[in-house]
């Protein structure tokens, strides 16, 4: 199935299926705001919760913290947030459509790539086995010619990027002849800057000094929290603090279903190390942060570091984790070494000295800081868009299934009496009411047992127990397993270990290395 296909599918199964639904839809929606549904915040709540205990159970030294959304406006004026937290946008003005100019460019980039990947792919089918793709690529002339523009542009665009040379973007634009995909056309205007944050009004006197936003990072709240949480919990860097919270951006074009939203959710967290350490401790997270991902079991080679060309005006180091979405390796998590940079900041506005005393040193620091900041929202889209698939069965029948890992499935375990009669269905609400304290359970004798195994096997779940009548006479059941769809007769009384093994989050970080 072509990747497009396979996205459209998806975005129609999260809503059939009560994961993700448009926000406000019977108003018509609200364009890049979306609501999770029934399945889709349990499958939310278990990516919460991997992330939270892998943070703050499995470190001693990072705890956590749930800060306002609301902060003082002076916070956004220090973190720079209000002088330089823009994009640069461009308008075609035949289409009326609006982009952003970087976006544009950096879609040109990855179109040179697609001509080297196919060049390759035409060559290993000539050659067969002999094939040497790392000679190809270094010799190919094709190959050769496409690398080298696509190289000359991308130097180009770092340039202006970094030099916010926003005429020279549009120039760019210009002579990489790229066109509005909705037009066609190439009369573009001239490339602005435009601010992210939504503002609004605080109290009931409508002046300037009322006006605050709504947050558009976490990481705020931990910085101004810092010494706060250092003192009160009485910690020695290196330490770090995590929350998990609702972030607000006003972005340029919303595309993608739910990657690029106006309201979405992060998962930070903020490391604070000596100065000089920057560099070995940014090291150290990106290599955790690769392998909480791959604990997931989606396959290494869906995963890549994508160093970054422009660093913000914050950072010293940055790297982006992405992973191959139906749409192309895109950023789930960026991790960046943020310098003393927020803290300097807020004590210079604040007039308020946060340093750190250290006792081993007996001397007092602003600490340096490494940030790891992930999307739920994205990370959401990744696991369902890997976890997506249709079977082909025996028998010619399809079936849409989700191989969610166990530890994320909204629902764990399906029990289901074989008939709606005869004691069956009241044993089945037994074993529920045993096993609801465990896990998430539901109950389910509508429709044939073909039909609800699909049911569940769409939603993700990974057991099905079914009732029958030997279950009256010998209390042992059949259970399912969601992938190879195997059955086989257990005791009722082995159900919760069997069960609790595969699908609870301790399963899935006892395996993180
Ligand atoms: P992008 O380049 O895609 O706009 P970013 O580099 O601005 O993202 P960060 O500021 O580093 O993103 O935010 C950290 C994480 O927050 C991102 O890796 C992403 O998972 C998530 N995120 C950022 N913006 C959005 C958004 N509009 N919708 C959903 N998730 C987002």
């Amino acid at each position: 199935m072509a990747q497009e296909d396979v996205f459209k599918k998806v975005v129609s199964h999260c809503k059939e299926y009560g994961f993700v639904f448009p926000s406000s839809e019977i108003y018509d929606g609200l364009a890049a705001v979306y609501d999770y549904g029934q399945n889709g915040v349990e499958l939310k709540n278990n990516i919460k919760q991997y992330w939270w205990q892998s943070m703050v159970l499995l470190h001693e030294n990072i705890v956590g913290i749930d800060s306002a959304i609301f902060m003082h406006p002076t916070i956004w004026k220090a973190s720079g947030h209000v002088d330089a937290f823009n994009d640069p946008l461009i308008d075609n003005r035949d289409s009326k459509k609006r982009y952003r100019a970087d976006v544009l460019i950096e879609d040109q980039m990855a179109k040179y790539d697609e001509k080297i990947d196919k060049e390759v792919q035409k060559a290993r089918k000539r050659f067969g086995e002999n094939f040497d793709e790392a000679l190809f690529r270094e010799t190919n002339p094709r190959v050769l010619e496409h690398k080298q523009k696509r190289d000359a542009l991308h130097e180009r665009f770092a340039k202006a990027m970094n030099d916010n040379d926003l005429a020279e973007l549009r120039q760019i634009i210009i002579d990489e002849e790229i066109v509005c995909p909705i037009s066609g056309t190439r009369n573009w205007t001239e490339v602005r800057q435009f601010n992210l944050m939504f503002k609004t009004e605080m109290g009931s006197t409508a002046d300037a000094a009322s006006t605050i936003y709504l947050r558009p990072e976490t990481a705020q709240g931990i910085f101004v929290n810092y010494l706060n949480v250092q003192k009160t919990g009485h910690m020695k860097i290196p330490f770090g603090i995590a929350q998990i919270g609702k972030a607000f951006r006003n972005e340029i074009v919303a595309r993608q279903f739910i990657f690029r939203m106006r309201e979405f959710e992060q998962m930070e967290m903020q490391f604070f190390i000596k100065p000089g350490t920057e560099l070995d401790w940014f090291a150290k997270w990106k290599e955790w942060r690769m392998a909480w991902h791959q604990n997931l079991g989606f396959g290494a080679e869906n995963y890549r570091f994508h160093d970054h060309d422009k660093l913000a005006h914050y950072a010293n180091a940055a790297t982006d984790i992405e992973f191959n979405m139906p749409f192309g390796f895109k950023e789930v998590e960026g991790i960046h070494s943020r310098t003393n940079f927020d803290l300097g900041q807020h004590e210079k506005y604040s007039g308020k000295s946060i340093k750190y005393f250290d006792p081993e040193l007996n001397e007092s620091y602003t600490p340096y800081v490494i940030e790891t900041s992930i999307g739920v929202d994205r990370m959401f889209l990744s696991v369902i868009c890997h976890s997506y698939c249709e079977e082909k069965l025996e028998g010619g029948e399809t079936r849409v299934v989700l191989r969610l890992p166990a530890a994320l499935a909204p629902v764990k375990l399906a029990v289901m009496p074989l008939v709606k009669k005869n004691g069956l269905p009241e044993k089945a609400q037994e074993i529920i009411n045993d096993l609801r304290f465990h896990f998430n359970c539901q109950y389910d004798e509508k429709d044939s047992i073909g039909k609800r195994y699909r049911r569940q096997d769409a939603i993700g779940t990974p057991y099905c127990v079914t009732v029958d009548f030997q279950s009256l006479e010998d209390d042992t059941v059949t259970l399912r397993w969601r992938d190879s769809m195997e059955q086989k007769r257990v005791k009722i009384s082995e159900l919760q270990g069997i069960i609790e093994d595969n699908v609870t989050i301790t399963s899935l970080l006892k395996k993180l290395k």
